[in-house]
């Protein structure tokens, strides 16, 4: 059963020098939307300057690495390009490295996504909206279905239309054309009564349509960290962190591929959640239990001497 701790301030030092690479989830964690998390600069400034590893590995579609830089660095965050796993790059390596596929790819995302898949020399059909013609079967059968097109991929995407519906669908009831999805986050973390449904739900959508399951590049499966891993030499999972505010993604992750896990108290989850979760019966439940929860990534750079 895992340990579920809190790791005080005390105990940092030692935790600290039991790692060599950290892997930071961001929103929750380093900001929280637009502001950032209090000393979460500092504390990663902290990290580096002991020699760490750093990867910021986020479930988030909507941007590529090049935007995320943007945003990094106007929060005044040191980031290096190599250093940000985020699922609209790894959709692009996937197919690339990966499936090594080399034909056009139906796209349901970003403008990340398509910088991405343009970087690794993708033709797609584009990103917008796809409004559907009035209730009309004729019309949707007669919808253009490009045949260069074997691999369906999709993101965010708030033009989701049951044009797209039907053309995803299509595509995919070849069971040859390649099925890839970035994450199946179901909400976006947001204050208030307001529900803002995640990637998960129109991929699920997709799901149901096509009556096939796609391969899910996301926390909390393997795929980020071990494509961290075939890229950079020498990581240990034994000594690497995973620090995040979900359970179900973060935590699970660093579960998942043998990592150290820490929750901070500054997003999804709490400790007091994760010690429910540890006193459930669900061995679901208990598989989600990080190693140690702190209030913030500010208080670990507190910490650290
Ligand atoms: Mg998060």
């Amino acid at each position: 059963m895992a340990a579920c701790k809190e790791l005080t301030t005390d105990l940092v030092p030692e935790f600290v020098s039991s790692v060599d690479t950290i892997l930071c989830d961001c929103d929750g964690v380093i900001w929280q939307g637009k502001n950032v998390v209090p000393g979460a600069q500092e504390a990663l400034k902290k990290l580096r300057q002991k020699g760490k590893k750093i990867f910021f590995v986020t479930n988030n579609s909507t941007k590529s690495r090049k935007q995320y830089m943007q945003k990094f660095t106007s929060l005044g965050f040191e980031v290096y390009e190599e250093e940000i796993v985020c699922t609209a790059f790894a959709a692009a390596a996937y197919l690339k490295y990966g499936l090594k596929y080399e034909g056009k790819v139906y796209l349901m995302g970003s403008a990340g996504m398509e910088e991405e898949l343009e970087l690794m020399g993708y033709q797609h059909t584009g990103t917008g909206p796809d409004p559907s013609p009035s209730y009309d079967l004729d019309k949707w059968a007669a919808l253009p279905i490009d045949p260069e097109v074997k691999a369906v991929v999709m993101g965010f995407d708030e033009h989701l239309s049951y044009n797209k519906l039907v053309k995803a669908g299509t595509y995919l009831n070849d069971p040859n054309c390649i099925f890839v999805a970035t994450n199946e986050d179901m909400r976006y973390p947001y204050q208030g009564k307001v529900i803002i449904p995640g990637t998960g739900v129109l991929v699920q959508a997709v799901r149901a349509a096509a009556g096939r399951d796609p391969v899910v590049l996301g926390k909390p499966n393997r795929y980020l960290f071990e494509s961290i891993m075939e890229t950079h030499q020498g990581i240990n999972p034994q000594r690497t962190v995973m620090i995040g505010d979900r359970m179900s993604t973060d935590i699970l992750m660093g579960k998942n591929c043998g990592l150290k896990t820490l929750l901070v108290e500054t997003g999804i989850n709490s400790g007091e959640e994760a010690k429910e979760h540890q006193r459930s019966n669900s061995i679901e439940r208990q598989k989600m239990v990080p190693d140690y929860y702190i209030k913030s990534l500010g208080a670990l750079g507190d910490g650290i001497v």
